[in-house]
């Protein structure tokens, strides 16, 4: 973040997103000390975030309980597996998984653990709890965030149908990962066309 490496961005308490507006993000430092604006920021949110940018070195950080991602943290594989669709490939060798739900991340503690579950990986499957999806650009990671829940939906979809599902040798799922992060801007153009939106 500008100023400071440990300092970061972080959506205010209490607001509907709908309100949210530029002048409304909070500037905290790693110590969830608030630098710069005009709401509190919630707690858990707080420990999450400041962890993942300081322990994991992550720029964007974003964490969801986005519907069809939480469901499968709450199988036993905990994840998503990244050889069944093609949105799913793009995922393959980016994610890992954090099995240790403990509650609500109410210290820096079970932030910390979170993130060194995290290790080199971009997406972390939280066990009975959510996700965090991180990059080095907001457009990559919200991107990454919207193409994980498209491939999370497919999987439960698939299994709903109770066949057989088929998945890709690990090998093409590689390429098809390595294809899809060789040419992001397709990303940067969707978020462009967001922030038109916006607008
Ligand atoms: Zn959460």
């Amino acid at each position: 973040m500008p100023g400071h490496p440990d300092w970061f961005l972080l959506n205010p308490r209490g607001l509907h997103w709908s309100e949210v507006q530029a002048q409304d993000i909070v500037l905290v430092d790693a110590d969830g000390k608030v630098l710069a604006g005009n709401h509190a920021v919630e707690p858990t949110a707080l420990f999450i975030h400041a962890a993942v940018h300081r322990v994991a070195g992550k720029a964007c950080v974003l964490h969801t309980h986005m519907p069809y991602a939480t469901a499968l943290t709450l199988t036993a594989a905990r994840a998503l597996d990244t050889t069944l669709s093609q949105n799913a490939m793009r995922f393959h060798g980016r994610t890992a998984v954090d099995a240790h739900y403990n509650g609500l991340a109410l210290d820096i503690g079970e932030g910390e653990r979170i993130a060194r579950a995290m290790q080199d990986a971009d997406v972390v499957f939280l066990g009975t709890h959510g996700v965090i999806v991180c990059g080095q650009q907001v457009a990559h990671a919200f991107d990454d965030m919207y193409y994980l829940e498209r491939a999370c939906m497919a999987q439960v979809l698939a299994h709903s149908t109770g066949r057989r599902l088929l998945p890709v040798a690990p090998e093409l799922a590689a390429r098809v990962a390595v294809q899809t992060l060789g040419e992001r801007m397709q990303s940067d153009l969707f978020f462009e066309s967001l922030r038109r939106l916006l607008r």
